[in-house]
């Protein structure tokens, strides 16, 4: 039972923010959020430990279809990033700005990029893919991304400089058509680039949070260079393009890591 301490460990988390939000926020639906997500984490993390090959996939489905269906399409929270500039702007502190808060800002320097291994819903669609590794070397137009970024500021901040009425109703529509967007230009790249994850690494603005919040990760692969024989098969089957064998912060796309886990699993020495 032991070897399952992890699994437990992240429940344990999980409830403890779900309690917490629930108690301090007076709202239920705080401790039934945080509590789903944190059985579905823990789930996979239980799979993950029993080597079940597609641990990673099934908390990716468990928790992005919920975020994408439940959270954005029943409940009409934009949890796309425009969600989260136009409920900082009106200053509530509630779903979207908690879920930014802990996922993709502050939860980063903790867990890096696990969000984007384990329960984005765009790439819960994209890792269905043929592209798993990708079959070119990187581009550089990673700059892309700032551009979207700045986009998505601009687009919320117009609509509240032009007192658009029914913000509400245009914040469901925005997270509809941008999820839409964002399918629709992630399918054509993977496929242009012969990359999954194209979209990842030069379109989507949230990595502008995701990246230098990730730099400073507590959980981060690391290689036993004693095991190490350099045969080169992580750095082959990485979606990332991560020099996994590099152990410094610095080491080439470092905050590219997903956590995915195939550098570890295709590894012959089990050295990371
Ligand atoms: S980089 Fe963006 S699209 Fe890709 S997994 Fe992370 S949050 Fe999702
Ligand atoms: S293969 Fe390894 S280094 Fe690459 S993203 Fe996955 S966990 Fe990170
Ligand atoms: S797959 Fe393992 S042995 Fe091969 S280079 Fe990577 S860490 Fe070293």
């Amino acid at each position: 039972m032991k070897k399952y301490w992890p699994s437990a460990v992240m429940l344990a988390i999980f409830e403890t923010v779900a309690v917490t939000l629930w108690l301090t926020k007076d709202n239920i639906f705080y401790l039934f959020n945080f509590s789903y997500i944190g059985l579905s984490i823990s789930f996979g993390v239980f799979l993950f430990i029993r080597k079940y090959k597609h641990a990673r996939r099934i908390v990716q489905l468990l928790v992005g279809l919920y975020m994408l269906v439940y959270l954005g399409l029943i409940c009409n929270e934009n949890m796309q990033i425009e969600g989260f500039w136009y409920y900082l702007f009106t200053g509530v502190f509630e779903a979207a700005t908690i879920h930014y808060a802990v996922a993709k800002i502050f939860g980063p320097l903790i867990f890096g990029r696990g969000w984007c291994g384990y329960a984005c819903w765009t790439a819960m669609v994209l890792d269905f893919l043929p592209y798993k590794a990708p079959e070119y070397p990187r581009k550089k137009i990673g700059w892309i991304r700032y551009i979207t970024f700045a986009a998505s500021l601009v687009f919320v901040a117009a609509l509240f400089l032009a007192k658009a009425g029914n913000m509400e109703r245009i914040m469901f529509w925005a997270f509809i058509i941008g999820n839409l967007v964002y399918y629709g230009v992630g399918i054509a790249l993977a496929f242009a680039f012969h990359d999954n994850r194209a979209f990842c690494k030069y379109i989507c603005p949230i990595t502008v949070f995701l990246k230098p919040m990730s730099y400073f990760s507590l959980l981060r692969i690391k290689c036993d260079k004693d095991k190490c024989i350099s045969c080169g098969k992580c750095k082959r089957v990485c979606p990332m393009n991560v020099d996994v064998t590099d152990n410094s912060r610095k080491r080439a796309n470092g905050t590219e890591c997903i956590l995915c886990m195939e550098c570890a699993r295709s590894c012959p020495k089990d050295a990371l």
